[in-house]
């Protein structure tokens, strides 16, 4: 089989083409494996506002998210791989969220749909709300728009796909459920006394917080 794979590598382009209108089909382990796993990315049934009622849509025969492989949409985090983060993530929210990531098994991905879940959005000065989801929790494909059409998601869906075909089995940049030492579950983030404690985690969001008058910057959303 080893020979097998080498040999597969090796062929050509024009050559696989070829072979494939003489009925022969030659891939490698990689290819055929990623071409499994992006075409059965089962996203996660949960919405958080307005931006849900698009992603809805993108489900329905419209648009039809199953052509991708997409099927129903799972009612637990054990049986999904995707969660699209639609709506506005209140930071009474974020908790919850990043608690459903951390159940999902991997491979896991993560659609941030829409101003909201990416930035804050509209009511970004909101005290209320959390200023991207990417604070907790790793996103691999941001959608803006307020709200996004289902187009947009569907695009996003395909980028997602083109990610997942494109990774590597081996080396560093192989994805997160092939690497021992990497982490895919993170903090969940408490109430505290001004704001969500600690206020980003450090592991997917190294980018400096603003400070705010009066708390310490390292408290700062
Ligand atoms: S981005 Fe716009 S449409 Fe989406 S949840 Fe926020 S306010 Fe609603």
């Amino acid at each position: 089989m080893g020979s097998g794979i080498g040999a597969a590598m090796a062929v050509k382009p024009d050559l696989k083409i070829e072979l494939g209108k003489q009925g022969v089909f030659v891939t490698t382990i990689s290819d055929l494996y990623n071409w499994g796993r992006k075409n059965s990315v089962w996203p996660m049934q949960f919405g958080l506002a307005c931006c849900a009622i698009e992603m809805i849509a993108t489900t329905m025969a419209r648009y039809d998210l199953a052509r991708f492989g997409a099927e129903v949409f799972r009612p637990s985090p054990r049986q999904a791989d995707l969660m699209i983060i639609s709506g506005t993530v209140t930071k009474k929210m974020a908790p919850q969220v990043v608690r459903l990531y951390n159940q999902m098994a991997e491979p896991k991905y993560v659609i941030a749909m829409g101003a909201c879940a990416i930035s804050g959005g509209p009511f970004k000065q909101g005290y209320n709300v959390l200023k991207g989801i990417d604070r907790y929790i790793p996103v691999d494909v941001h959608i803006p728009g307020c709200p996004p059409r289902p187009e947009a998601l569907i695009h996003a869906f395909m980028t997602l796909q083109a990610k997942i075909d494109e990774q590597p089995l081996t080396g560093s940049e192989r994805p997160r459920h092939l690497d021992a030492e990497a982490q895919g579950e993170f903090p969940i983030p408490v109430q505290g006394a001004h704001d969500l404690e600690p206020p980003v985690n450090r592991l997917v969001w190294p980018l400096p917080a603003p400070a705010v008058i009066g708390t310490d910057a390292e408290n700062c959303g």
